[in-house]
């Protein structure tokens, strides 16, 4: 009998893949471009499922049932090009091409554009956990035709992660929307992961605490609000001990600079097109950025050696200090993810993709790096209100951050005040400052475009038209 579904590029991410396919009852095909991959797939874990072999492109077309589904798992970019190039002449009409690679969403809308115009469906799906993930239960955020979801739905649901019965896997939107959402998805991850490296360095700094303590204190951190996949991992990185002496913290042998694949700079690129203030993603991604930057980083550090401000020890003592720094890391982290939540409604705006905040969230709750006990709070924020602004003013958000005010403010003064740098934790703090003001200094900023430019300005009390003032002449006002 034929495969319901093949999957060709069988690395680490493709091989797990039809492993949790097949496993869940699929029959697969696969085919991978070097044969040896796709027979030590089969060898070493033919049992697990039924598996069809295939070692050309050709065997992998005719091995699948109509309309194929092909899921292809390459090195994203040149390499999902070739494979596509390769297959879309070997396919039928209705046929459906499922990208599960980290393709940047624009690559994706024109390659379902184009894939489109020959009758054939093209599903970009971002697919989050890892290899792990692959395995044992991914989030799935597919994109493309209803039709394509159709067909595919309920394979990707069967495969994914479950949270209380609850599939992490739903149509995100057409085209470009799944790969769109994941890609918000990582730059949120990043925000995360900073938040969580300065909360680190604050506890390490001002409270002189070791790596195993600070540690103790996350994990004891995931027992509350907190709880989530990173914040567990970060007490077990903080736990462990340099593998080669058992001696010294492991934290304090790894090298200070922090690497990335892109997905952070793709995000804070889209948000500067679509004009959504990611603030937290964008400093995450310049920190790691600013971390890579040895030689500025030593001159300056040789430079100022004598500067190193003299304060106190926080005021209040140390289980103060944590409890603050606990608060201060939520409210960050409310922000975080308003911002992200802003630039899917944004991208969906832009697009027209529809898609629904609150089944986002829904399907980050389990298999995604960023899983965390709040995406629940999430999903109920949108689902009692669809037409929801912001996440910062959901009732159950605005009272956490509310209840983190103080402990924010304070954290924030203390650590510009100790020369600690924090630049998720106070730009979150501005944003939300800035967001709840009752007047922006944006006011000046367009007195100055107006005189240096004429670039003109609104008034408060004149609607939407706009005036131009005679700042070289007899500064009267006239229409722009
Ligand atoms: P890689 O990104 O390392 O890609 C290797 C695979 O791509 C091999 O199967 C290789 O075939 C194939 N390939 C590369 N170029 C071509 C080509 N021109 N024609 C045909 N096949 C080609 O594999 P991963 O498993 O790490 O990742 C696969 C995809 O999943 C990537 O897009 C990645 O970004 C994404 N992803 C990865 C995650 C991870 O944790 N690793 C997480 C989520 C997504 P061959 O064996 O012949 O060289």
């Amino acid at each position: 009998s034929k495969a319901t579904i093949g999957v060709t590029g069988l690395a680490v991410m493709g091989r797990n893949l039809a492993r949790n396919i097949a496993r869940h009852g699929h029959t697969v095909a696969v085919h991978n471009r070097t044969t040896e991959r796709m027979t030590s797939l089969v060898e070493d874990h033919g049992d697990e499922g039924t598996f069809v072999p295939c070692e050309t492109l050709e065997d992998l077309v005719a091995a699948i049932e109509r309309p194929r589904a092909i899921i292809v798992m390459v090195k994203a970019g040149e390499g999902t090009d070739a494979v596509i190039d390769e297959l879309v002449p070997l396919l039928d009409e209705d046929d459906i091409v499922v990208d599960c690679g980290n393709a940047h969403f624009a690559d994706t809308r024109r390659r379902e554009a184009a894939l489109r115009d020959k009758g054939l469906h093209f599903v970009g799906c971002g697919v989050s956990g890892g290899e792990i993930g692959a395995l044992e239960g991914p989030s799935i955020m597919p994109g493309g035709s209803d039709h394509a979801y159709q067909r595919l739905g309920p394979i990707l649901e069967s495969i994914a992660a479950d949270v209380d019965g609850t599939p992490c896997c739903t149509h995100v939107g057409p085209d470009g929307a799944g790969h769109f959402v994941k890609m918000v998805h990582n730059g949120i991850e990043y925000a995360d992961m900073q938040l969580i490296a300065e909360a680190y360095d604050l506890l390490r700094h001002r409270l002189h605490l070791s790596p195993a303590e600070i540690g103790d204190v996350f994990r004891e951190w995931n027992e509350g609000d907190l709880e989530s996949f990173l914040i567990e991992l970060t007490g077990e990185v903080l736990g462990q001990l340099d593998p080669r002496d058992d001696q010294q913290a492991f934290v304090d042998v790894v090298l200070d600079q922090a690497e990335q694949k892109g997905t952070g700079r793709w995000t804070v690129q889209s948000a500067l097109d679509l004009g959504v203030p990611v603030t937290g993603i964008a400093e995450a991604t310049f920190a790691r950025s600013l971390s890579g930057h040895a030689e500025q980083r030593e001159a300056a550090r040789r430079e100022f050696a004598d500067d190193q401000p003299q304060v106190d020890d926080p005021p209040g003592g140390q289980e103060q200090y944590v409890e603050d720094v606990r608060r201060a890391l939520y409210a960050s982290k409310v922000v975080a993810y308003a911002q992200g939540f802003d630039q899917i409604m944004a991208g969906s705006e832009e697009y027209g993709w529809d898609v629904d905040p609150g089944a986002m969230a829904t399907i980050w709750r389990g298999g995604c790096i960023i899983r965390a006990r709040f995406l629940d709070r999430i999903a109920e924020s949108y689902s009692d209100d669809a037409a929801l602004v912001s996440l910062l003013v959901a009732p159950y958000f605005a009272d956490a951050v509310r209840d983190g005010l103080d402990s924010w403010r304070r954290v924030v003064a203390d650590a510009a005040a100790a020369g600690v740098p924090t630049p998720a934790f106070s730009s979150s703090l501005a944003y939300f400052d800035a967001l709840r003001a009752d007047r922006l200094p944006a006011a000046l900023i367009q007195g100055l475009r107006d005189n240096f430019g004429a670039h003109t300005y609104r008034r408060i009390d004149s609607g939407d038209d706009a005036f131009h003032l005679q700042w070289g002449g007899d500064r009267s006002e006239g229409p722009a």
